[in-house]
């Protein structure tokens, strides 16, 4: 199993030597050369026998040829743990009325989907840097959801430092809570002075520094990481064989999307030979996404014109994973593609022809919508009324679309957090607070570790320097 980039250049690489890696060299992503084949009966069987770990084991071996066997199967069994999800399924399925069906992926540490991937990607970088030894210091930027997965992920890891940056005052109660209680040594909660997108600039002013990255081992740990990715093509199999009885049954996945990162794990399981009729992508106001689904023009949209909405973890206006999608649609041509990307920058979209468009819908079976802040808060209030369960307002954001596209085969709607992290929202949808878990009760007590730094590259660079 190799790896190359969808833009061409370069040569083939083994999973390990792209795992600590972001784009590819020319700029590209890295996608596998071929989908391996779903061993739909193998899988059936791991799950049954092993649960959740033993499947992942099974599927990620599949794509990964440069990991011992017995060493993969023991990094998934370390990683889904029910100490770790508070679920012994670690992905329960369970049923949302007639033909729908709730796929949990909040039971992680930071009660949010993202937890799946990154506990694992967590495991897989201690392992390899051990295996080279070397060591890696990840600098991140985050307005919540992906810095706190990675500090879970990465703590007490041997090897791995993070400095995560956040907006000085700006994430809700909860996150800062979760973040900066972390007492870890090899974990930095930086404030930054400013706003979102001026951590994002920090984190690029370092990154275009390649003497500075080289030289005090820089990485990153964004949704772009192909491991991030495979590691989510598991609970697709594992919704599945939770929904079915045979394996020629087919579902429908319906999914909350930003970064266009969970959905495409869900395009892959399909390619893969997954029985999956449907892939229905849910985004809020932020639509570029659900517009190039209907239009086939993806027009990504400058970051000032991004809205802040209620659910927050897909307020993204340029989806970086995207790319990957398009390689597929376009049957791999790297030049035809560098072509479109272009045309993105240098005129803001691109279009794709009508029978691509069909082609989106027909084989790779992809449907979409949007919901509002209202739709939202009417669908959180619906099936708290109806089915007596709570959900969080991204995980409405697909029920709200799932609803326009029923069909006859069963919907699982993939549940990308706990509804105690937007609290503010379920109060506003159903007048009451959102339950806590036991295990983050007094979580806002606890002393903070968190320094404040001013929006200024030099004391950025001072402070990792002093710290790595
Ligand atoms: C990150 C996130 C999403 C969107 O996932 P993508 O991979 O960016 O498409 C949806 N819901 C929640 C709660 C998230 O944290």
């Amino acid at each position: 199993m190799l790896y190359v980039s969808t833009r061409g250049g370069g040569e083939p690489r083994h999973f390990s030597d792209i795992l600590l890696e972001g784009l590819a060299p020319d700029g590209g992503l890295f996608l596998p050369q071929r989908y391996p084949r779903a061993d739909l009966p193998g899988w059936r069987a791991a799950w049954r026998d092993g649960g959740y770990p033993e499947l992942a084991a099974a599927v990620l071996s599949e794509f990964i040829d440069d990991i011992p066997a017995d060493d993969l199967t023991r990094l998934c069994h370390d990683t889904y743990t029910e100490q770790t999800y508070r679920d012994p399924r670690i992905a329960p399925l369970n049923p949302l009325g007639e033909q729908m069906y709730l796929l949990g992926l909040s039971n992680g540490p930071t009660l949010a989907f993202k937890d799946m991937a990154m506990q694992l990607l967590g495991a897989l970088f201690e392992y390899e840097l051990g295996r080279r030894n070397s060591h890696l210091n990840i600098l991140g930027a985050t307005s919540g959801d992906t810095g706190s997965a990675a500090e879970y992920a990465m703590r007490g890891r041997t090897g791995v430092q993070v400095f995560m940056l956040s907006p000085h005052g700006r994430m809700s109660a909860f996150q800062q809570a979760q973040m900066f209680s972390l007492d870890d040594p090899n974990i930095h909660n930086i404030a930054i002075r400013g706003v979102f997108d001026d951590c994002q600039d920090l984190v690029k002013g370092i990154s275009a520094d390649l003497r500075f990255k080289r030289a005090h081992h820089i990485g990153t740990v964004n949704s772009i990481n192909w491991a991030r990715v495979v590691a989510q093509v598991v609970y697709y199999v594992a919704g599945w064989v939770q929904a079915t009885e045979t394996d020629d049954q087919q579902v429908t996945f319906a999914v909350p999307t930003g970064n266009f990162g969970n959905i495409l794990a869900g395009h892959i399981a399909k390619q893969m030979g997954l029985p999956v009729k449907r892939l229905i992508l849910a985004t809020n106001e932020n639509n570029v996404l659900d517009e190039f689904f209907r239009t086939g023009t993806y027009r990504p949209r400058p970051a000032k014109e991004t809205h802040a909405t209620s659910s927050p973890s897909m307020d993204i206006s340029r989806a970086s994973n995207f790319e990957r999608f398009v390689a597929d649609l376009l049957g791999r041509d790297a030049d035809a593609l560098r072509k479109l990307f272009d045309e993105v920058r240098t005129h803001g979209s691109f279009a794709v022809d009508a029978d691509q468009l069909a082609r989106c819908r027909e084989e790779f079976g992809f449907v979409s919508g949007s919901s509002t802040h209202a739709d939202r808060l009417a669908t959180i209030k619906r099936i708290d009324a109806e089915h007596g369960r709570v959900i969080d307002p991204h995980t409405a954001d697909a029920v709200h679309v799932a609803d326009q596209h029923a069909g006859d085969e069963p919907v699982i709607v993939l549940e990308t957090a706990l509804p105690v992290k937007f609290a503010e929202t379920i109060r506003e949808a159903i007048g009451r607070d959102p339950e806590m878990p036991e295990d983050y009760r007094g979580l806002e007590d606890l002393p903070r570790h968190v320094d404040v730094l001013d929006n200024d590259l030099e004391a950025l660079r001072d402070y990792i320097t002093s710290r790595v």
